[in-house]
C-alpha cells in the first residue's frame, strides 16, 4: 500500500478496497474471443461495446487484449459481420 496511510484507515474495512490487486481480468475467462481477419471490415463496433475496452486496432482489424479480456462474449455479439467467434480456453 503506498499512498494510504493506514493509520488513518478504520480498521472495519475490507482490506481489498485499499490494497491494489495485481489480478488480470483475464485470468478467469472460460471462453475467448477469436477474430476473422477475412471478415473484419475495421467498424469498430466491438471496441464501442467491449465493457473494458480491451479491443484492441490494427492496420486492418480488431483484436482483444486477452491479459484482460473477461470473456463475456458481447464482442461476438455485437459484431454486425459475425467475424467474432467465442472459443474455449484450454488449460495450458
Ligand atoms: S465489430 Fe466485427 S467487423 Fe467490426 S471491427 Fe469488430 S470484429 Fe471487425
Ligand atoms: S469478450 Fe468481452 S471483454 Fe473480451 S473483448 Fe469481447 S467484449 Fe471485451
Amino acid at each position: 500500500m503506498s499512498d494510504v496511510n493506514r493509520r488513518n484507515v478504520p480498521d472495519n474495512l475490507c482490506p481489498i478496497a485499499l490494497d491494489y490487486s495485481t489480478l488480470t481480468t483475464g485470468d478467469w475467462r472460460a471462453m475467448k474471443p477469436v477474430v476473422s481477419r477475412d471478415k473484419c471490415v475495421k467498424c469498430a463496433t466491438c471496441w464501442l461495446y467491449c465493457p473494458i475496452q480491451c479491443m484492441v486496432e490494427h492496420a486492418t482489424w480488431f483484436d482483444a487484449n486477452l491479459t484482460n479480456c473477461k470473456g463475456c462474449g458481447i464482442c461476438a455479439e455485437e459484431c454486425p459481420h459475425r467475424a467474432i467467434a467465442m472459443v474455449e480456453e484450454v488449460e495450458g
